[in-house]
C-alpha cells in the first residue's frame, strides 16, 4: 500500500515510516518541521515540507498521490504539561489540522486512517491495567484534543464510510540505530537520564517519591516505539478485514521512575545520581494499559517487554548522537 505519514520526520512517525518501509508499503511523509527532523524521514520515503494548517497544501499534496490507500496521523502537538499552559494549540490547532486532514483525504477517496492517540484519554481510571471499556476523561487538553479526533474519526465513517484504527497508549521509549527520540527542550524521563550518562547533565530529579507505589515513585508504561510501529502497521493491514477498531497499547505491568534509572544505570554503568524534587503537577501514580484486545486481535507481541532491552536501545543512538540530530 501507499501510506502518508503525517508527522513522518518526528519520533513516532519516522518509526513507524521505516518499519512500513520495511515491510514493502510506498510511503509519503508530510511534516512541517516544527518539531521533527528532516534527518529521520526514511530515505526511501517521498517528503514533502508542509502544514496541516494548509489547505492548499494538503489538496496539492493527494492531488500529487492519488493513490494513497492509507494514513497515519501522527502530527501533533503532544506535551500533556504545554497543554496546561496554551490549551488553544491543542483544542484548536491539533483540531483543526486533523479536520483539514481528513476533509482532504475523503474528498481524495482514502477510506483507511490510523490515529496516533493517547492513554490520556483516561484520567480517572476505575482500574488497572486501563482496558478500552474505560470510561473516557480526557487528563488534559492534549488529551482531549486526541479525544475530539476520535469523535471526528466516528462521524467520518457513519457519513463517509473512512474505516480508522485509534491507537491509545503513553510513553514511547527506545531507539533504533538509525533514528532516536530527540525533543528540544527534552522533558521525557529517558532521554533526560541519559543525558546524565553522557555527561551532559549532573544529575535526575525524580518528581516525588511519596507515592502510594511500591518504592514511592510513578509507574509508566514504557512502550518501544518499534512496537508501537509494528501495532500500528498490524491495524492498518487488519481495517479492512474487522472495520474501525479502538486499541489500547501497553507493555505489562509498567515500571517505576527508580526502576527506570536503576536499568539504565545497568546499562550504560554510569551511576546517575538521582535527587529526590517535588511532585509534578498533575502526574498520576500509576498509567498502565491493557493491551489484550490487540495482542487476541492481532497478534501484537512486544519485542521489547523489559526496560532494560529498551533502554539499551535508546543508550546506543543517544551515544552515538549525543547532540540528537543537529551534528
Ligand atoms: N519524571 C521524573 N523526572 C524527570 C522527568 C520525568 O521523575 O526529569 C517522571 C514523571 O513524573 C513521570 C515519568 O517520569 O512519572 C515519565 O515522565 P515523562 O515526562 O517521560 O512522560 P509522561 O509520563 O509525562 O508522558
Amino acid at each position: 500500500m501507499k501510506i502518508l505519514v503525517t508527522g513522518g520526520a518526528g519520533y513516532i512517525g519516522s518509526a513507524t515510516a521505516a518499519e512500513l518501509l520495511d515491510a514493502g508499503h510506498q510511503v509519503v511523509v508530510f511534516d512541517n518541521l516544527s518539531q521533527g527532523h528532516r534527518e529521520a524521514v526514511p530515505p526511501a520515503a517521498t517528503f514533502i515540507q508542509g502544514d496541516l494548517a494548509d489547505r492548499a497544501a494538503l489538496a496539492q499534496l493527494f492531488a500529487a498521490h492519488p493513490d494513497i490507500d492509507g494514513i497515519m496521523h501522527f502530527a501533533s502537538y503532544t506535551l500533556v504539561g504545554e497543554s496546561m499552559q496554551q490549551p488553544l494549540l491543542y483544542l484548536r490547532d491539533n483540531l483543526v489540522n486533523a479536520a483539514n486532514l481528513l476533509e482532504a483525504a475523503v474528498a481524495a477517496g482514502v477510506r483507511r486512517f490510523i490515529l496516533s492517540s493517547t492513554a490520556n484519554l483516561f484520567d480517572d481510571p476505575a482500574k488497572m491495567p486501563i482496558d478500552e471499556h474505560e470510561r473516557i476523561v480526557p487528563g488534559s487538553p492534549y488529551g482531549e484534543s486526541k479525544f475530539f479526533i476520535e469523535r471526528l474519526l466516528h462521524w467520518f465513517e457513519r457519513i463517509y464510510g473512512l474505516r480508522y484504527a485509534c491507537m491509545r497508549y503513553f510513553n514511547a521509549s527506545g531507539d533504533t540505530p538509525e533514528r532516536g527520540e530527540h525533543h528540544d527542550p527534552e522533558t521525557h524521563l529517558i532521554p533526560l537520564i541519559l543525558q546524565v550518562a553522557l555527561g551532559q547533565r549532573e544529575q535526575i530529579t525524580i518528581f516525588g517519591n511519596d507515592y502510594p507505589t511500591p518504592d514511592g515513585t510513578c509507574i509508566r508504561d514504557y512502550v518501544h516505539v518499534v512496537d508501537l510501529a509494528q501495532a500500528h502497521i498490524l491495524a492498518l493491514q487488519a481495517l479492512d478485514r474487522l472495520g474501525s477498531r479502538k486499541y489500547n497499547l501497553g507493555n505489562g505491568s509498567g515500571f517505576s521512575v527508580l526502576e527506570v534509572i536503576e536499568a539504565a544505570r545497568k546499562v550504560t554503568g554510569h551511576p546517575i545520581p538521582h535527587v529526590v524534587g517535588p511532585r509534578r503537577a498533575g502526574d498520576p501514580a500509576i498509567l498502565v494499559a491493557s493491551s489484550e484486545t490487540i495482542r487476541q486481535e492481532l497478534g501484537w507481541q512486544p519485542r521489547y517487554p523489559d526496560i532494560e532491552s529498551i533502554i539499551a536501545t535508546a543508550w546506543e543512538w543517544h551515544r552515538s548522537h549525543p547532540q540528537g540530530y543537529t551534528h
